[in-house]
Parts: structure tokens; C-alpha cells; sequence
């Protein structure tokens, strides 16, 4: 933030409130890392007055934003025809299908397998 300069001449040892607008001895002043801080002490301690005008306009201008969305009705909630994935699951049953379709049905559990076979080992 810029350094602001007092719109009055400042004497040594002194300091200037802008919030009251004078230039006051620099004991009238907190100290913040040794230096006189802005606003005065008397100033200060009306700052929460003086911030209820400001966070009253706020308010209002709140109320009146609410006022204005509680007017309109809110919309209709987008129901999907079909639940999420739902596209993919139907795709999965047909496939599922064809494939118990093209499916042989099940030969016999102990068909001897064809091609070389091992000579019969003796124990
Ligand atoms: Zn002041």
C-alpha cells in the first residue's frame, strides 16, 4: 500500500488520523512495531461503530438479493431416462447373451484330450 501524505503539515513527534482528520501527539496512537498506527486510539475505539454502517448497508443489500431468489421458484430437477452406466449394462447383458448363444453345450466332464500321449508310468 502506498505511503499516504496528510493533506496538512505534520510537526515532528507528531502523527495524522485520517479518520478524524487531525494531527495528533504520537501518544494518542497505539504502537505497532514502534511506530504510531493509524487511527488514533479514540478513533479506534469507535471502529466497530463506525463498521455497523458499513456491514448494515451489506445486510440489506443481502436481504434484498434473498429477497429476489425466494421470489423465483426453483427449478425442475433433471431426472435421466436411464440411471448412470446404465447404457453399459444393457450392452453387457446383450453381449453376455450372444455369448451364451455361440456357446457349445458342455461334452462330457473326462473327454480324453487328443494328441501324443505319455507312456504309462509304473509306481
Ligand atoms: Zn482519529
Amino acid at each position: 500500500m502506498p505511503k499516504r501524505i496528510p493533506p496538512v503539515p505534520v510537526q515532528p513527534g507528531h502523527h495524522f488520523c485520517y479518520v478524524c482528520e487531525t494531527p495528533l501527539p504520537a501518544g494518542d496512537f497505539y504502537q505497532r512495531r514502534g511506530k504510531p498506527s493509524s487511527p488514533c486510539k479514540a478513533c479506534a475505539k469507535k471502529g466497530p461503530e463506525r463498521r455497523a454502517a458499513f456491514l448494515a448497508l451489506i445486510e440489506e443489500a443481502r436481504e434484498e438479493v434473498r429477497s429476489v431468489f425466494a421470489r423465483r421458484p426453483l427449478p425442475e430437477p433433471i431426472i435421466p431416462e436411464y440411471q448412470p452406466m446404465d447404457g453399459f449394462a444393457r450392452w453387457l447383458e446383450r453381449e453376455r447373451k450372444k455369448q451364451a448363444g455361440k456357446r457349445k453345450p458342455p461334452t462330457t466332464p473326462h473327454e480324453p484330450l487328443s494328441g501324443p500321449t505319455r507312456p504309462e508310468e509304473t509306481l
